[in-house]
Order: structure tokens, then C-alpha cells, then sequence
């Protein structure tokens, strides 16, 4: 054998040698095929009137990734029209389901039907993790922390002063020195709304002092002017953002006080998909992002929307309403792509019901579940009974 020949013969066979072991791992264990795609409402043992529904896909091999809990107009969009469009197909090929289910319908691109793809996007993340034993988090390519801050949103509880400062103070002591409160009532409220709302900020920072991160949302219910306004008046307390202080449609409002206001503006869990995101970043409306997996295309357009957002130098802090599906996505970006959580201290504990695993925060950071998938499977000992739900 000539030397060359030999050489290349050796490096062949110690190729192979190397590879054999790895092609084998690598190997792909061939499709998961989606067996069923039902959605079920659970009744609770302890009062008939409470019910959830959640989407369950079902692979061939007896897996169930959830998504959910879900409101009815979804539940009827995935079952009628989501479900024929994915039965039989591969589970892990979940690109190709996100296009296949955005095309499916002329109306996808927002809305309950948007949001139907969200649920089940994340019921095929959570069959994937527990197909191959990881949290989704490291499907995603995390985790970059071991534990995530969240702010507290503190939607739902008493505005207030005294009562809001009680509980300010209670929450801060425990640890929650990032705080969001709701100031939804503008000028199509009453006419003293203004000054209630300045004197509750201004209750608020003086109780939690210089170093608490201090939010308000506004739930739409302002128009630019009050906005701008408000903004100049509390110049002095540091806000961390001003929330949807008008309707998501209204980008020039949006201009207008990012242009007048002087504070930073948050934005964006009512967008859908990273075109919605697309058009607010292009003019430059947000100094905060905050689309949410479980409404703007689930976990899957979450995580293009991170990248966009970046791309803008935009971080992205997920809206809190499926807290499951925005960690696993903030846990698989770095820092100052997805700095934090939002946390809804009133509505968790209603939405995380029937599950056997809850997300709650200890000292302002959730620790990342280990379990495989999302991290939850429905509760039977809370059930009294399950229906699935078929379209007429
Ligand atoms: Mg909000």
C-alpha cells in the first residue's frame, strides 16, 4: 500500500471509529405521530360551575402535551378546524406544523384563531420535552439562568392608597421590588381619574422607596394626551414603563407619547406573530416588548419575536398569562434578550388549578422546573369529570 494510501486509510478508519458511536446517538427515532388532538373540559370535584378546558395532543406512543387552560372560542377553532389539519403528521416537526396550521385559514393571522395555534404549539412543545425527557427549555437551547426574576402584577388587588401601600409593602418585604400596578381608568373616566392616579404612583414610590422597579399598566384606557400628561407630572418618581396606555391598533398614540412623554413604553401581549411586533419596532414605539406565547403564536413565534426584538435592541419581557410557556422561553435567552417574567399574583392560582405542578415565585425569582415538557399534567384528584368538546 502506498503511504498516502495508507494514511488516508487510517484517518478513515479512525473516522469512522469516532463517528460510529456518535451517528448511532444521532441517529433520528423516526416520526411522532400525532394519534388525537382532543379538547376537554375538566369539572371540578369540589364545584360543579368550575370548569377548564385545555388541548390535548396525543402521540401514537400515549404521550400528552397540554396547552391551556384555554377560552372556549379556541377550544372550537382547535378542535374544528387545528385538529384535521395535524392528525398523522410528525410531532417533532413543529415548523412545519406552525405553517401548516398559520395556513390553514384566511383569518389566522390574529386574534382566537392566533391564539389556538398558541395552544397547541405549546401542547406540541410540552409532547416533544416529554418525548425526549428535557424540559423545553433546553429543546430551546437553555437554560441561560438557573432561577428567573419576575416582576409582581398586581392586577386585581385594592387601588386604594392606604390599601395598595399595604400591600406594596407586603410584597416588597417578600422579596418583589419589581412592581406593576393598574391605572386603567383615563379620561372616558371620572374627571378626578387623573389626580387618583397620580396620587396612588405617588403613594406607591414613597412607601417603596428610590431602588423599586415601579410599573403601571393601563389596560388601554387612556388616550395620548392623558398619557403624555401623566408622564410629565410623574417625571420625578422614575417609572420603569408606562403599559398600553392606548389600543394596540393606535400607533400614532403610541408615537405620540414616546415622542412627548419622556418614559419608557411598554407594549405589545395583544400583537400577534413577529409581523404585528414587526411594525411596532420599525417605528420605534417600545422600549419593552411584551408579546405573549400563550395569544402571538405560542412558544414558537415567541422565541422569532425574541430574535427580532433583538436584532432592534428591544428586550422582551413576556406577558404573564401562561407564566409556563414565558419561562421556558426566558430561560433559553440571554439576559438582556429576555431580562424577566411577569408574575400575576390574583390570577395564577385560578389558571394553574387543575394542574399538579404551580409556578410560585419565592423571593422575586422562579426557580426552572426540571420535569420533562412543560412541567404540568392535569390533576385527576381534582377532577370529577372530563367532556371533550366537538364542534356542531
Ligand atoms: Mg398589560
Amino acid at each position: 500500500m502506498q503511504r498516502s494510501h495508507f494514511l488516508s486509510h487510517i484517518a478513515l478508519a479512525s473516522a469512522s471509529a469516532f463517528l460510529r458511536p456518535w451517528a448511532a446517538f444521532g441517529q433520528s427515532q423516526g416520526p411522532v405521530k400525532i394519534a388525537s388532538i382532543r379538547v376537554i373540559e375538566f369539572t371540578d370535584v369540589a364545584d360543579a360551575q368550575h370548569r377548564s378546558q385545555y388541548v390535548e395532543v396525543v402521540s401514537e406512543t400515549g404521550l400528552i402535551g397540554l396547552g391551556g387552560p384555554l377560552y372556549a372560542e379556541q377550544g372550537y377553532i382547535i378542535a374544528k378546524d387545528l385538529a384535521p389539519v395535524l392528525i398523522g403528521r410528525d410531532a417533532m416537526a413543529g415548523e412545519a406544523l406552525w405553517d401548516l396550521m398559520k395556513l390553514s385559514d384566511r383569518h389566522s393571522r390574529a386574534g382566537f384563531y392566533m391564539m389556538a395555534i398558541s395552544a397547541v404549539d405549546i401542547a406540541l412543545w410540552d409532547l416533544r420535552g416529554q418525548h425526549l425527557g428535557r424540559p423545553v427549555y433546553e429543546l430551546l437551547g437553555g437554560p441561560v439562568r438557573e432561577k428567573i426574576p419576575v416582576y409582581a402584577s398586581m392586577l386585581g388587588f385594592d387601588t386604594q392608597p392606604d390599601a395598595a401601600r399595604k400591600t406594596a409593602r407586603e410584597f416588597y418585604d417578600r422579596g418583589f421590588k419589581a412592581q406593576k400596578w393598574f391605572l386603567k381608568a383615563g379620561p372616558q373616566a371620572d374627571s378626578q381619574s387623573f389626580q387618583k392616579n397620580i396620587t396612588l404612583l405617588r403613594t406607591l414610590r414613597e412607601e417603596l422607596g428610590a431602588d423599586a422597579e415601579l410599573m403601571v399598566d393601563c389596560m388601554w384606557g387612556w388616550d395620548a394626551p392623558y398619557a403624555v400628561k401623566f408622564a410629565k407630572v410623574v417625571k420625578d418618581l422614575d417609572l420603569k414603563w408606562i403599559e398600553e396606555p392606548v389600543r394596540s391598533e393606535n400607533l400614532d398614540g403610541y408615537e405620540i407619547l414616546k415622542r412627548d412623554g419622556g418614559v419608557p413604553v411598554a407594549g405589545g401581549e395583544h400583537l400577534y406573530s413577529r409581523w404585528e411586533v414587526k411594525q411596532y419596532l420599525d417605528r420605534k414605539l417600545l422600549d419593552y416588548v411584551q408579546a405573549d406565547p400563550e395569544w402571538c403564536g405560542g412558544i414558537t413565534e415567541l422565541v422569532k419575536i425574541c430574535t427580532l426584538c433583538e436584532v432592534h435592541a428591544v428586550p422582551v419581557i413576556p406577558h404573564g398569562h401562561h407564566i409556563w410557556a414565558s419561562l421556558h422561553v426566558v430561560a433559553s435567552q440571554p439576559e438582556r434578550v429576555a431580562p424577566m417574567c411577569e408574575f400575576l399574583f390574583h390570577w395564577m392560582p385560578e389558571k394553574q388549578y387543575f394542574q399538579d405542578s404551580t409556578i410560585t415565585p419565592e423571593n422575586g425569582f422562579i426557580t426552572l422546573p426540571k420535569k420533562p415538557g412543560i412541567g404540568f399534567a392535569i390533576d385527576a384528584s381534582k377532577v370529577a369529570s372530563r367532556r371533550e368538546i366537538k364542534p356542531a
